[in-house]
């Protein structure tokens, strides 16, 4: 079978998502926790909790508090409650409320800008609410801590499936909530626009079900206002859609074709059929080849995917060019970087994926990128491969499709007239100096501002980036500070960059 990695295809997981026996994760840490001690009003919580408190000192703490991305490994929470029930969240927010403890809801730990710890207070982590399950009417029920590659994995044993990411590790909640796109975005939607239900704790501790229905804006803002923001989702429930098999593909030219590749590129992938979603990969390796690649899913046909992607192939001379017929489950395992068993494709201690050490930016393009525009991003990709410390890579991800076809205004996920996103992203070794990594991500990122939409996305959230508000949520920033102020006037939840109270 052929493989493609992850840092090959969409370089989501960084390279040393592929390094078996990496830094160990905070996933459920049954074990290490329960040696953990309760101390003071902890052990209030403590004694209330079917869930058990990781505090600071405690055993297994160190595990507890870390987050994928080793950047924030400095970050240390006065303590970890890992909740097992939506009461457990309930009994958590009014405790930290009654003592004025600050809380940040954790799910999957992605958080790019460290969002889901805190310094000052307590991570309530979600993660053991991982139910999969599809009811009567063939919707997915699921839990706000379950992985992606467990709700791929548990709606494909009923041949369904919902959109989402490509990462196996990320958390279903952060996910959904700010937006979520993935390789069947352009076919069935971004995962928000799937979400036809949430349960949500509140600031009081009261839990409410959001959907078209009842806190019919709240349900709104779910949809790509972002995670952290409103309260803490603890049930997620789905529209899903049948899947079989797909066709997967993989490109790769020569660098000095780029040009002409990244011409033809964005002519086809935002225009293609709805179900054919394509990731353009330009990727600077210190001391070795700049190189470019593209790699997607179609929902149909080898031939007809061979047939669609002629006129981007016929842009170069292709190193290599491969269509593959497979499962749907085979295809999501495979964007995941996953070798081994599915059991294998988590994070330690369940599995063998390492965390990562990175920076990302992003931008959209709403038109197609110049000639002046191109030129600019590749000479930024062949300055990392000379100078850089680690590795850099810009991807493009297209949108079109059932992404666009949603209004603006129907949920708060406002980038629905891009072409396609592009994410910036330094990588480097954990220890290792991180300046020249983030000077070259800034100036890379600066170079194609004129280039590029103001907007950015809110998934790959960015403590850096300035008038934030309106890069993420453009016409629809002034609702999400109604919603806010409606169901969290006292600003409970919040971090660097959540959705203020009031104008700024
Ligand atoms: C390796 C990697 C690959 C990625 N791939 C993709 C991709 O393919 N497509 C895509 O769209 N995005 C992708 N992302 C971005 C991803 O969608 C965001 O980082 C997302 O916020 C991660 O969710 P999480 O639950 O794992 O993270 P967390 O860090 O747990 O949470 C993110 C934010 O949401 C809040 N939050 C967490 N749980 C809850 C909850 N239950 N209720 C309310 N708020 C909550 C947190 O406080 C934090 O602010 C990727 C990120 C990484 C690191």
């Amino acid at each position: 079978m052929e493989r493609i990695t992850r840092l090959e295809l969409l370089a989501r997981g960084g390279r040393a998502a592929l390094v078996a026996g990496a830094l160990p994760f905070a996933g459920r840490l049954a074990d290490l926790a329960a040696a953990a001690p309760s101390v003071g009003i902890f052990d209030e919580l403590g004694n209330a909790l079917r869930g058990n408190i990781v505090v600071r000192g405690a055993s297994g703490y160190d595990q507890a508090r870390l987050l994928y991305n080793t950047r924030f490994d400095g970050s240390k929470p006065r303590a970890v409650v890992y909740c097992e029930s939506r009461e457990d969240v309930q009994r958590t927010v009014r405790w930290a409320r009654k003592h004025a403890v600050r809380i940040v809801p954790r799910s999957g730990g992605h958080s790019y800008g460290g969002y889901s710890s805190t310094a000052s207070g307590v991570i309530v982590d979600v993660s053991r609410l991982k139910g999969v399950t599809l009811d009567a009417r063939g919707r997915a029920i699921v839990g706000a801590g379950a992985r992606l590659i467990d709700v791929y994995d548990g709606l494909w044993k009923h041949g369904r499936t919902v959109p989402a990411g490509s990462c196996p590790t990320v958390g279903i909640a952060g996910l959904a909530l700010g937006g979520g796109v993935g390789l069947a975005s352009r076919k069935f939607g971004l995962t928000c626009d799937n979400l036809l239900e949430a349960t949500v704790v509140l600031a009081n501790g009261s839990a409410v079900v959001a959907n078209a229905h009842q806190h019919p804006d709240l349900y709104w803002a779910l949809r790509g206002g972002g995670g952290g923001n409103f309260g803490i989702v603890t049930r997620l429930v789905f529209r899903t859609h049948p899947v079989g098999q797909v066709a997967t593909y993989s490109l790769e030219w020569p660098w000095s074709d780029a040009k002409s590749v990244v011409q033809a590129w964005q002519k086809l992938a935002p225009h293609a059929p709805d179900g054919l979603f394509s990731v353009l990969n330009l990727n600077a390796a210190v001391g070795g080849r700049a190189h470019i690649t593209s790699a997607g899913q179609f929902f149909g046909s080898a031939d007809k995917l061979r047939e669609l992607l002629k006129p981007l192939a016929a842009a170069g001379t292709p190193t290599r060019f491969t269509v593959t017929s497979r499962s749907y489950m085979d295809a999501q395992e495979m964007w995941a970087g996953c070798g081994g068993t599915l059991a294998e494709c988590h994070l330690p201690p369940q599995g063998n994926l390492g965390r990562s050490t990175f920076k990302g930016k992003s931008s959209f393009a709403n038109t197609p990128l110049t000639s002046a525009a191109i030129d600019t991003m590749l000479h930024q990709i062949e300055a990392r491969a000379v100078t850089g410390s680690g590795s850099g890579i810009v991807l493009l991800d297209s949108y079109g499709g059932a992404i666009n076809r949603v209004k603006k205004s129907a949920t708060a996920f406002v980038h629905r007239d891009a072409l396609f996103s592009m994410q910036y992203l330094a990588y480097w070794d954990a220890g290792a100096n991180a300046e020249p990594n983030l000077r070259w991500l800034k100036s890379f990122y600066a170079a194609m501002r004129p280039h590029v939409s103001p907007y950015a996305y809110q998934n790959y959230i960015d403590p850096d980036l300035p008038k934030w508000g309106r890069a993420y949520y453009g016409t629809n920033l002034d609702r999400l500070i109604a919603v806010k102020r409606r169901y969290d006037p006292q600003n409970v939840f919040r971090s660097g960059r959540s959705i203020p109270v009031r104008r700024g």
